[in-house]
């Protein structure tokens, strides 16, 4: 949090092309230096540099000095705050579902519909997943994924997601499960309901050593793919989804507050309070 901030460009340094004073950005707070050797890889988000990077607080300022690579245009249309949300929860659910290869007409499951996951459901939707579950244990946000295209709203302290995700298509389970909060549990339900020669996809942060199991994991010839971050190229993308409309990314944040109040948006954050999915600060 305190990474993700969007803005008018205010001054540029010496021999800058673009962008150009007065121009509307998304700081890539990734910030890949585009030489070292991740990143010749083709893999930015795993750059060795990222010296702005996730953790930072950089953008709880009322400037910030940013490499002009790493600032990416945003087009009129999308206001500063989902240009925010883009630059990190849209960046990341875009780089894990393009790395994911989710494509029309697969099934696809998405577990926790925090700031992130809510993105994943977008975006898995966007991507042609298709049936999309989505699986939290907040009716509030189960209904807002409904909202987003998910076709199957499963409350895992109600039912069993992985029972529910093998009960449809051929019964084998989803082609593609996302995991978005990082604990053992809804780890074990992606990884349940991923059908045999599935692929479960971790972005979420997990806090230490967490167990599953790998017998059935190993049996069901299961593909385990732990994403972070994103590329400017996954950045672009997922602006272009907003602003073409596919994306209705205001629709997630459900609270606003003015910058000065920016200690109130942080107990927000820390009541986990079961409507709130996204926070943003103005200036
Ligand atoms: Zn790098």
């Amino acid at each position: 949090m305190g990474h993700e901030g969007a803005g008018v460009v205010e001054a540029v340094g010496e021999g800058v092309g673009r962008p150009s004073v007065g121009e509307r950005v998304v700081v890539n707070y990734v910030n890949p230096d585009g030489t070292c050797p991740l990143c010749l890889r083709g893999r930015e988000d795993l750059c060795e540099r990222a010296p702005l990077g996730f953790g930072t607080d950089v953008v709880f300022a009322e400037a910030v000095a940013v490499e002009a690579r790493n600032l990416v245009a945003l087009p009129a249309a999308v206001p500063f705050e989902e240009g925010a949300v883009l630059g990190c929860a849209g960046a990341t659910a875009f780089h894990a579902t393009r790395r994911s290869g989710l494509g029309p007409g697969m099934s696809c499951m998405v577990v926790g519909l925090g700031g992130v996951g809510m993105q994943g459901v977008q975006v898995a939707k966007a991507f042609g997943a298709s049936p999309l579950l989505a699986v939290d244990v907040s009716p509030t946000k189960l209904r807002l994924a409904q909202k987003f295209g998910a076709d199957v709203a499963i409350d895992p302290g109600r039912e069993d997601s992985v029972e529910v995700a093998r009960s449809l298509g051929d019964g084998r389970g989803v082609d593609v499960a996302f995991e978005y909060i990082g604990l053992e549990r809804t780890l074990g339900q992606a990884i349940g309901a991923a059908r045999p020669g599935g692929l479960v996809m971790m972005v979420g942060i997990p806090g230490g050593a967490m167990t599953f199991d790998a017998q059935a994991f190993n049996l069901g010839g299961k593909g385990l793919q732990a994403t972070q971050g994103h590329s400017g190229l996954d950045l672009q993308g997922v602006i272009q989804l907003r602003a073409s409309g596919v994306l209705r990314t205001g629709e997630t944040i459900t609270h606003r507050l003015p910058f000065k109040d920016i200690g109130r948006a942080i107990s927000l954050l820390e009541s986990g309070k079961e409507d709130l999915v996204r926070v943003t600060l103005h200036h």
